[in-house]
């Protein structure tokens, strides 16, 4: 048997963008017109602010809520510092403040995590958890589709700036013996902003829509769907599992029949 995502797709797309400058507001329009998912890093001390460069601003805080509705928002730091280089204390209200200005102006549970800079240290990845943090993207690029070993360094695919076109070609083709194959694309809008050039990530996205074996989805839900599946519990003879998360989870048999394993239910493989 295989695990598959949900409702039985085979694969899933996600995005991850940083920062919440303005451009956010045209790269979510992409996404929505082509279906499909990201997720949002913010840095709550910089909304409503301008950058360094003259014209460009960040997102307001009274927009957060209606113009990433669908999408996850997810924290960055209040004020994009480079963590490793902190105090544990500074770490930790960087964090868990992100979080609650984040949650105030979203209403829901933010609990996602980008490193401002890339940059982590075993010091960050145990404050963060401590606050709360399930997940935490880092810019290390896999160039491939396996979904990452650990959460709290999660590996993107690749930067849309990283060949990314080839990558998806790749992802749309991608060889059997992957399990639950996972394509991760990263960047900031203003890459696309500043340049006044949106082709890579227009074509990119049309290129992917409208697959009915894709799961287009944000970090969050993908984060807790796999969780789920790692936390399925067994019969010593591995027979019976038990689901023991909230969340359906879908397997095939060896023979194509698709099954759900309903939250709290124990199935025969
Ligand atoms: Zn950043």
């Amino acid at each position: 048997m295989r695990f598959v995502y949900k409702n039985g797709l085979e694969k899933a797309l996600t995005f991850s963008y940083d920062d919440g400058q303005a451009y956010d507001r045209k790269l979510v329009e992409i996404f929505n017109k082509y279906g499909m998912k990201g997720t949002f890093h913010l840095n709550s001390g910089t909304l409503d602010g301008v950058t360094e460069i003259p014209g460009e601003e960040f997102v307001k805080s009274e927009e957060v809520a209606t113009l990433y509705e669908g999408h996850e928002v997810a924290c960055h730091g209040v004020n994009h510092l480079n963590m490793p280089a902190l105090s544990v204390s500074v770490t930790v209200s960087e964090l868990s403040d992100d979080r609650l200005d984040l949650e105030n102006l979203t209403s829901k549970l933010v609990q996602g995590f980008s490193y401002p800079f890339g940059s982590y240290s075993p010091e960050v990845i145990s404050a963060a958890k401590a606050v709360g943090i399930k997940y935490a993207r880092t810019v290390n690029a896999t160039h491939g589709f396996f979904p990452p070993s650990d959460f709290m360094q999660w590996h993107p695919t690749c930067h849309h700036a990283d060949n990314v076109m080839e990558y998806g070609k790749q992802f749309l083709d991608v060889p059997g013996y992957v399990e639950l194959p996972l394509m991760y694309v990263w960047g900031h809008s203003f890459e696309f902003g500043r340049s006044k050039d949106w082709t890579v990530i227009e074509e990119f996205c049309e290129m992917m829509s409208g697959k009915d074996n894709i799961w287009y989805a944000t970090n969050m839900e993908l984060c807790d769907y796999l969780t789920a599946i790692r936390n399925l519990e067994y019969s010593a003879d591995g027979s019976m599992m038990h689901n023991t998360s909230a969340l359906s989870i879908w397997f095939l048999s060896d023979e194509g029949k698709l099954t759900e394993i309903k939250p709290g239910e124990i199935k025969s493989v």
